[in-house]
């Protein structure tokens, strides 16, 4: 009986879970395949950077990629062998591009590095602890593939109090973290004691779907002999999507995680069961992230089952391993039905976000019905878990109206799919919505390209004005130093100098009045020049005619 109190969320759906064809079968290790593909691009963003050449032996273990930026954690080898070529090859993503990527040659030898686990990680910090993780190369294992040691230090600026770890596989046809509940139950327990740990939080909810009685069953028997008594286990109903992070979230502590917030926000932390196995194996085994358990499944394989492969194996060779495809096969698609992407070719690696190789038959998926107009049901709104107007967000990502699509908030839509399930109109929700998404996106970056362009030009404009004015005072203050230095014999000289200049100036003028020509040489006394020398004398017509002097100007 569960006596865990839970909240319900808004919306959701009742599947047909199609488990039982993998989860039937026992979990199978993947053989060493020929070659391994490690594209560097783990996640959108940025790639890690190559740290062997073609050529190279490498070993199981060795970093063979990584980068200075925390947000990219380390890529390793899954096995030994020579790198044959660092190229471009086609990537296990919706947009099906190529990207650079290492590949390794298998030796058939396995030989691994020197591997060395901390049993005594509680005498380490959380940073320690976070960085051996990122050492370790380790993501979020339910999809998302997020770095935990970045989701980890979410929990260093605020107060994080419970930890939960989601085992609440919702998605139909996926059994892999069943199926890792069931056979490494206690790697998982002491995983999440030691995320506690890092987090320094007091409690652990371990979320599994009470569909899953083989895992809930392990996990009970390992709680039982070990000491756990800060992980508690919580039993949650099968409705889809109940193992989205913000709906657990919700069901197990009637928390809301605010929009555009994150759970640390409220004092949560929330990762993947594999995750916490992951956690275990880098701590106390000091085993990079280098194998994961992957479903294969659906009616277009032979023999639907979980394979504990290497990170890097060609997905082709998972299915060969599963019996091959069977002659209903149509369909490949990476993850589950509902949030999982189509692929063109099973020459794709697998990597640590792969959780489900999903090979389906005709008809065998949703969306695949012919569409028909909207009718104003209503009954997608009745779905979303988001409390969304799919209707409104489909109306405006179809004609167009980016804006007006966000502004109805498309992007706090999951992609859950719980909309398109319930359309009776076959409307393909999801897929508007995430093209909407990737206008919204392009529109944004091209604004902020222009934004940039702007206040560079803005920036250099005020940098050449302040320029101009730096070069104007200085030639200012230059001037004042020049004056204020001159010694006075100087200012004399100058004086002194100009006097002369404006002499010699009156004396040409004079020269060059004829009139002034024509006047008889002065003699005798009154050849003395008096004031009013030039100065017209009565009744003298001659003189009269005589136009007067001009002053010379003196500077
Ligand atoms: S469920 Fe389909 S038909 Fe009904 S309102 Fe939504 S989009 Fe329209
Ligand atoms: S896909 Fe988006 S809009 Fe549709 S139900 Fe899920 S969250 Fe809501």
């Amino acid at each position: 009986m569960n006596l865990f109190k839970l909240w319900n969320f808004h919306g959701g759906v009742h599947l047909d879970g199609q488990k039982q064809e993998s989860g039937r079968a026992p979990l199978a290790v993947a053989r060493l395949p020929e070659r391994l593909i490690f594209p560097l691009q783990q996640r959108n963003g940025e790639d890690s950077k190559p740290v062997v050449a073609p050529g190279d032996r490498v070993l199981k273990g060795q970093a063979i990629a990584c980068d200075d930026n925390p947000v990219i954690p380390p890529i390793h080898a899954s096995s030994s062998g020579v790198v044959r070529a660092i190229e471009q090859l086609p990537l296990p993503h919706p947009s099906g591009l190529s990207g650079l990527c290492i590949a390794i040659e298998t030796d058939g030898e396995d030989v691994a590095t020197a591997f060395s686990g901390n049993p005594g990680y509680r005498q380490c910090s959380p940073a320690e602890l976070r960085r051996n993780i990122h050492e370790a190369g380790i993501v979020g294992l339910g999809g998302a593939a997020f770095p935990t040691s970045i989701k980890m230090a979410a929990g260093t600026s605020r107060k994080v109090d419970t930890l939960i770890l989601n085992g609440a596989e919702c998605e139909p046809y996926i059994t892999c973290d069943d199926s890792l509940l069931t056979h490494y139950s206690e790697e998982v327990l002491e995983g999440a004691k030691i995320l506690l740990h890092s987090l320094q939080a007091e409690r652990c909810l371990l979320a599994v779907e009470d569909d899953m009685p083989d895992a809930l069953t392990a996990l009970e028997k390992a709680m039982n002999c070990g000491d756990f008594e800060t992980v508690q286990l919580v039993r949650v109903p099968a409705v889809y999507p109940t193992g989205g992070e913000k709906q657990l979230i919700k069901v197990l502590t009637g928390r809301e995680v605010p929009a555009r917030g994150i759970p640390a926000d409220i004092g949560i932390v929330c990762q993947n069961v594999g995750t916490a196995a992951a956690v275990y194996n880098a701590v106390v085994r000091g085993t990079p992230l280098i194998s994961r358990i992957v479903t294969v499944t659906g009616r277009g394989v032979k023999r639907p089952q979980n394979l504990l492969a290497r990170i890097g194996t060609p997905l082709s060779d998972l299915v060969r391993q599963c019996g091959g495809y069977t002659s209903e096969a149509e369909r490949l698609v990476l993850g589950g039905p509902m949030m999982g992407f189509d692929v063109p070719t099973d020459d794709l690696p697998l990597t640590k976000s792969v959780n489900c190789i999903l090979v389906a038959g005709r008809n065998e998926l949703i969306g695949e019905k012919q569409p028909l107009p909207c009718i104003r049901c209503g009954a997608c709104a009745d779905a979303c878990p988001v409390n969304l107007l799919p209707q409104q967000l489909y109306w405006y990502g179809r004609s167009d109206q980016i804006e007006r699509a966000v502004d109805y908030k498309l992007f706090d839509c999951i992609e859950c799919g719980c909309c398109d399930y319930v359309c009776p109109s076959h409307i393909p929700l999801v897929q508007y919505f995430r093209a909407a998404k990737g206008k919204a996106i392009a529109k944004r970056r091209e604004r902020e390209k222009s934004e940039h362009a702007r206040l560079r030009f803005e920036s250099r404009q005020a940098r050449k004005e302040q320029e101009k004015r730096d070069r104007e005072e200085s030639a200012k203050r230059k001037k004042l130093t020049l004056g204020a230095s001159k010694a006075p014999e100087i200012v004399e000289a100058i004086e002194r100098a100009k006097l002369r200049r404006a002499e010699k100036a009156g004396q040409a003028s004079r020269n060059s009045d004829p009139t002034a020509k024509k006047q008889p040489e002065p003699s005798g006394p009154s050849a003395v020049k008096s004031p009013d020398a030039g100065a017209a004398e009565p009744g003298s017509a001659e003189r009269t005619s005589v136009p007067e002097a001009k002053s010379p100007k003196i500077d």
